[in-house]
């Protein structure tokens, strides 16, 4: 246990449109936090800041106590650290499954090949892709596809994985396989951080929700309690459209 994330008063604007207001909220080791809310309430652009996709407009985000915001602060080994996962996949189309779970591990984290293929051959198991091992991105369904992406985040030895509403691109029949690994993951103890539509994950397997309305976190709470008993009209409002 212990903290990973403290993000304070974290800012983001697109010219004069103020995106993330004041965002402020921790989180621990073996947490799974849901950032659940309405479309444009600025839920991508909260994972992309924490990933540096975006460049915040101001605030702090330390992991473990230092805020990689700061200029001397190790970011190459910070993005190493926080894996991402995206609903379109982001595969590389002319690369097989199993070089798409390599190739990162020897560029990036300097792996040789027989380790990295040892750890990407793992990874595919876990997530029941390795029968696949040898095929293209192209011939294989949305949810095979997004369960690769999953795997190849694994090889590289996130401490923190962060999903971009991974569910959201794939046909209804495929969404029930990508869940059970992410819940795999959790019971797994891995910290993650998952933007989603599915309420169900939202409510049985994280521990946290945050609820955001209009680039504020309007509620942050234990899963269960925030689907019983939500605090705010903007949640009520919210469920009551959504469940
Ligand atoms: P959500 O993921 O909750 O649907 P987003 O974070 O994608 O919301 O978007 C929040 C707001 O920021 C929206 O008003 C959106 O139009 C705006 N926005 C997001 N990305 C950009 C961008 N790259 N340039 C300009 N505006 C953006
Ligand atoms: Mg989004």
């Amino acid at each position: 246990m212990g903290l990973i994330f403290e993000i304070e008063n974290l800012k983001k604007s697109f010219g004069d449109n103020l995106v993330l207001k004041d965002i402020n909220f921790n989180v621990e080791s073996g947490e799974v936090v849901s950032i659940i809310g309405s479309s444009g309430s600025g839920k991508s652009t909260l994972l992309r800041c924490i990933n540096l996709l975006e460049e915040p407009g101001g605030g702090k985000i330390k992991f473990h106590g230092e805020d990689i915001l700061e200029k001397d602060s190790s970011i190459n080994k910070y993005r190493t650290k926080v894996g991402m996962v995206f609903q379109s996949f982001n595969l590389f189309n002319n690369m097989s499954v199993l070089e798409n779970c390599v190739i990162g591990q020897i560029k990036v984290l300097k792996r040789n090949r027989e380790e990295a293929v040892t750890i990407a051959e793992e990874f595919l198991k876990k997530v029941g892709m390795y029968p696949f091992k040898d095929a293209k991105p192209k011939s294989l369904s949305g949810g095979q596809k997004q369960r690769v992406a999953i795997a190849r985040s694994l090889s590289m030895s996130p401490e923190v994985l962060l999903f971009d509403e991974p569910t959201s691109a794939l046909d209804p029949e495929m969404v029930s396989e990508v869940l059970k690994v992410m819940n795999d993951l959790a019971n797994d103890g891995l910290t993650m951080i998952v933007v989603t539509h599915e309420m169900g994950f939202a409510r049985d397997v994280s521990n946290r929700v945050l609820f955001m309305d209009k680039g504020v976190i309007a509620e942050d709470s234990e899963a269960k309690e925030f689907f019983k008993n939500p605090k705010t009209e903007r949640a009520k409002e919210f469920l009551s459209k959504v469940l």
